[in-house]
């Protein structure tokens, strides 16, 4: 075999030298953009702004809606209760649509940017849908979440009851307590 020109082996580094990182981004970026949760989870589309590499992803769940957006470093989490979404609405552009969940706590509403027009109509049906049952749930239902021994989830925070196996509120799997 003969040996390659010198000039060959300098453009065979230089490409071995791009191509490394471009793989490494392609590798971290399907990883990080696997679904976050189980269930309903709208992906936004990459084409609108601030979602090319890492799109949003919303989970709806009968307790609560979670938005979700990796980072390079870490993510980004944030998640309402479905007791305290005041009002859905969609905002639709020319191909996308923006969903924008009002809090009744007073802060800040989630505005999830660019999804499309089907998958927004779908995240305010099911939210919609979750506060009717939760509404119409009897009261011993949420008497007795109320009531027993609480703790703390160790993902979101929030008081939840010490035997759960799912955390009510961020729909994580939970240790045991
Ligand atoms: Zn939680």
């Amino acid at each position: 075999m003969e040996t390659l020109p010198p000039e060959t082996n300098l453009v065979l580094y230089f490409v071995a030298a791009l191509a490394l990182p471009a793989l490494l981004v392609l590798a971290v970026s399907l990883a990080k953009n696997r679904r976050f949760h189980p269930g309903d989870v709208f992906v936004a589309s990459r084409l609108s702004r601030g979602n090319r590499i890492f799109p949003t992803q919303v989970a709806v769940t009968p307790t609560s809606v979670i938005q979700f957006k990796p980072q390079w470093l870490g993510r980004q989490e944030h998640s309402i209760h479905i007791s305290h979404v005041a009002s859905v609405s969609i905002d639709t552009g020319l191909l996308l649509s923006d969903v924008i969940i009002e809090t009744s706590g007073g802060s800040e509403p989630i505005r999830c940017h660019g999804h499309h027009k089907g998958d927004a109509t779908r995240m305010k049906q099911l939210i919609e849908q979750y506060q009717t049952q939760r509404a119409s749930a009897p009261a011993t239902e949420v008497a007795a979440t109320e009531g027993g021994a609480t703790r703390d989830c160790p993902f979101c925070a929030e008081t939840i009851k010490a035997a759960a196996k799912v955390c009510r509120y961020c729909g994580r799997d939970l240790p045991p307590a």
